[in-house]
């Protein structure tokens, strides 16, 4: 909070996202490295922590205006109703909810019933996003998934009778055991069901997890790069016959279904995030918050705090848009590099992602440039450029 004179003029600049996290679970996914407990003894003091928060970053940035509302986990769903209704009534009452255009919630499909859903919705929550991850029972019973997919399927169900128009799910690639044909039949099964958007995430085991001790014993394989990269070339071809474009390298929606909270971050506009590890982005200014959720919870976690240079700031603009199928206009960038006294380093990434264009990998379209359908499956590699 010392830095305040500097962060209250950049949150009353534009609207924030508002990100708050829900750090409890019903039982911990083989796979998962967020910050969540099964440990729901600590769910009452954190609550109360996180409304504290809400009330007291409102109160401090002049009650800032919000355009996007993310409610995210662990397992947001664990919420009681009450809980839910305090938390929404804190947030509404701390920040000025006038310009909002989508409020999202997570939800674990283990976790859902009818009433709960309507209460979110009726206290204003409009867009879910359901952790699927596969529709095979023996793949999610791999992953240590609580639900089986007739369960999700009926999640989605349930939360378009809740009057859920906006419903995403997430896809999950890579696992251990999955086919390219069973991840495209789920696809198609998922498209089905009307939902508007889609993340298709690749496992990741770069933290220690029980399911990366299979793997390191030699128990289960992981499919090869090969064979990852035939499934995603495989869903770029599918999911636009499904109606769902691709808009971002793990995201695909309708038609004007984009995910209006995540595209603020590879737009690299401000948010806000209050909980236990949730991150925050005003102007040059970077924190995270501890992920310590006991210690956050008393508030004795520390907050990792940085200032972005005005090169590493510059260099986060094409790092972040070039994830999006449209990219971003170069000449705007290289105006901003002008200003910034940068133009060298501007011109260098230039030069580079035109080496990348005679290989295929990188589009100009004008000024426009973004990656091919072939540079998004190697968007790891090519943007190291920016790091
Ligand atoms: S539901 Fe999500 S946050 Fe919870 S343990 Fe599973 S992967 Fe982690």
């Amino acid at each position: 909070m010392a830095r305040l004179p500097v962060l209250r003029p950049a949150a009353q600049a534009e609207p924030l996202g508002l990100y708050l996290h829900i750090p409890f679970c019903l039982d911990r996914c083989t796979y998962c490295s967020f910050t969540t407990t099964r440990d729901r003894s600590l769910q009452p003091k954190t609550h109360q922590r996180l409304l504290e928060e809400v009330r007291s970053w409102g109160a401090a940035l002049g009650r800032p205006a919000v355009d996007t509302l993310y409610l995210g986990g662990g397992t947001p769903s664990l919420l009681s109703q009450d809980e839910l209704v305090e938390l929404t009534g804190a947030v509404r009452a701390a920040f000025d909810l006038a310009p909002l255009v989508e409020a999202t919630l997570e939800a674990n499909p283990g976790t859902l019933d009818l009433p709960w859903l309507q209460q979110a919705r009726d206290l204003g929550w409009d867009r879910i996003s359901l952790g699927v991850q596969a529709l095979d029972d023996g793949l999610l019973g791999r992953l240590g998934r609580i639900h089986g997919a007739a369960q999700a399927l009926e999640a989605l169900e349930l939360a378009e009778r809740a009057g859920f128009q906006r419903r995403s799910a997430d896809l999950m690639v890579g696992i251990p055991g999955q086919s390219l044909s069973k991840v495209l039949e789920d696809a198609r099964t998922l498209a089905a069901t009307g939902l508007e958007h889609l993340s298709i995430y690749l496992l990741d085991l770069d933290k220690a997890c029980p399911l990366r001790a299979e793997i390191e014993a030699g128990r289960l394989a992981l499919p090869t790069e090969d064979e990852v990269a035939d499934v995603f070339e495989g869903l770029q071809v599918e999911l636009p016959r499904l109606g769902l474009e691709p808009y971002e390298i793990s995201n695909y929606a309708r038609p004007g279904a984009e995910s209006g909270h995540n595209s603020r971050y590879w737009e690299r506009r401000p948010y806000l995030g209050l909980g236990p590890s949730a991150a925050s982005q005003l102007d040059a200014f970077r924190w995270t918050e501890s992920g310590n959720i006991a210690a956050w919870t008393e508030g004795r976690g520390t907050v990792d705090f940085q200032e972005l240079d005005a090169a590493e700031a510059l260099a986060e603009i094409p790092l972040l848009a070039l994830r999006l199928h449209r990219g971003l206009d170069w000449a705007v960038l290289r105006g901003q590099a002008q200003v910034l006294n940068l133009r060298p380093l501007c011109d260098g990434w230039e030069t580079r992602l035109r080496g990348l264009a005679r290989e295929g990998l990188v589009l100009w379209d004008g000024d426009r440039v973004s990656l091919s359908a072939r540079g998004m499956l190697m968007s790891n590699g090519i943007l190291q450029m920016f790091v």
